[in-house]
């Protein structure tokens, strides 16, 4: 039987995307093993991240600054905005280096059975920032996955009474894949082959 610090700490990283109890289990062991080392640091960036990431307030992307980095950078395309479903999905295609405009955040996918509904997203922001003018173009690159495609689609009907181009990423994006997940060279492709809506 672990000591309660331990399964308090075990218990907590199992709430982590990705890690069960078990692979939870063997984490904290394998930290508590490297206590001045890999604990220390991991302790510094948790409280680096705590203390000085913040959401950009235009795009709902996460960085040290409001507006982030991209939102500030005059370099980046303004009249093109590339909608997301999470942060994760911004870095993703980020990654990939091939698109040059700005990005708007959702914050999740509109899902029937987990309750979320369009106003639980940012979806009224998006119509606003579209709203307000300058923008010839929005991308939408949801995931490909059901709820991904049924938020595409409720998106591309709102955006319809505003003068803009609204493109989705191409297939070849696999069936139920996440964009977090694919390789550069699959997303490049996907970005290039965007087509119209619809
Ligand atoms: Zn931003």
């Amino acid at each position: 039987m672990a000591s309660q610090e331990i399964e308090n700490l075990a218990s907590a990283l199992a709430r982590l995307p990705g890690l069960g109890p078990r692979s939870a289990r063997r984490a904290v062991l394998w930290l508590v093993k490297r206590r001045e080392t890999a604990l220390e640091q991991l302790l510094v960036s948790m409280a680096e991240v705590k203390d000085k990431l913040v959401e950009c307030p235009t795009c709902g992307n996460i960085d040290t600054r409001a507006p982030c980095g991209i939102c500030a950078d005059p370099r980046r395309d303004s009249r093109a905005i590339c909608v997301v479903e999470d942060v994760s999905d911004l870095w993703a295609l980020d990654r990939a280096k091939l698109f040059t405009g700005r990005y708007h955040v959702l914050g999740g996918r509109l899902s029937a059975l987990d309750g979320v509904r369009p106003e639980d997203l940012t979806i009224g922001a998006l119509l606003e920032r579209v709203g307000a003018g300058g923008v010839d173009e929005v991308v939408l690159a949801m995931n490909a996955t059901l709820e991904g495609q049924t938020t595409a689609h409720y998106i591309a009907e709102r955006l319809e009474e505003l003068p803009v181009r609204v493109t989705q990423l191409a297939h070849g994006l696999p069936v139920g894949g996440e964009l977090d997940y694919l390789d550069e060279g699959t997303l490049a492709q996907a970005l290039r082959a965007r087509r119209p809506v619809g």
